[in-house]
């Protein structure tokens, strides 16, 4: 079994899942007593999103550099950001480690080719739903991407960070993001993909009338996919 390198942290709401996930997977593949060789560099939260409100990407991706350095010297074999959001800095953070590291976006965009969809809609902070660093690689393997209204999206990025990533889960806002749901379905989302890693928290497969993907299970199971392999 390889050693797992998970950074996270982002928010360790979500962290705590991925940590879960990945242990509740190795010992259904492997039974008995066995767990997932993992180690988690969980980073503080204020520090990062200070840098990403305040424009400041390229010295989050030093922070997270740094952790994929002490995650390397420890002895992982591949590493695992927790986040969607942070994949826009995957650059940077490669560029400080020999180590692979497992893109959110790719294992996500093969779960939606295998059901053979080619219209997704997508939910996460405003920087992933926004900008291109995360939609061009779901594009870029020819699945469309409809995205919420501005408004929408700005009542989303706040659900996340001002509750699900305080580990506050509020019914209002599940029945807002079960509409916006709604909304792209009409729009000809096939599925959509919960593009957040705590949105999960909060809408589960039987809030929404056609398939989710929720990247934190698909991160976090193709990380065990890896581990194992
Ligand atoms: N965990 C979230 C994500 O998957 C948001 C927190 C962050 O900005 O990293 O994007």
């Amino acid at each position: 079994m390889k050693t797992i390198g998970l950074i996270g942290g982002m928010s360790w709401e979500s962290s705590a899942e991925y940590y879960r996930v990945i242990n509740e997977e190795v010992k259904k593949r492997l039974g008995g007593l066995h767990s997932a060789k993992c180690i988690l560099y969980s980073v503080d939260f204020d520090e990062i999103e200070r840098c990403q409100s305040q424009n400041r990407w390229d010295q989050a991706g030093e922070i997270l550099g740094e952790a994929a350095v002490s995650l390397e010297h420890a002895g992982v074999d591949f590493i695992v950001i927790c986040t969607n959001t942070m994949h826009k800095v995957i650059d940077v953070i490669q560029k400080k480690t020999s180590l692979p590291i497992l893109h959110i976006a790719d294992e996500t965009a093969v779960k939606i080719l295998n059901q053979g969809f080619k219209k997704v809609g997508l939910l996460g902070t405003k920087y992933t739903m926004e900008q291109d660093f995360y939609t061009s690689r779901i594009k870029d393997e020819n699945i469309e991407i409809l995205i919420p209204g501005g408004q929408e999206r700005m009542t989303i990025n706040q659900i996340i960070f001002n509750e699900l990533c305080l580990g506050k889960t509020v019914e209002a806002s599940r029945e807002y993001l079960k509409a916006v749901i709604q909304k792209l379905v009409a729009e000809g989302a096939e599925g959509i993909i919960l593009g957040c890693t705590e949105i999960g928290l909060l809408i589960k497969q039987d809030d929404a009338d056609v398939p989710l993907f929720d990247t934190t299970m698909i991160h976090a199971l193709g990380a065990v996919d890896k581990a194992l392999s």
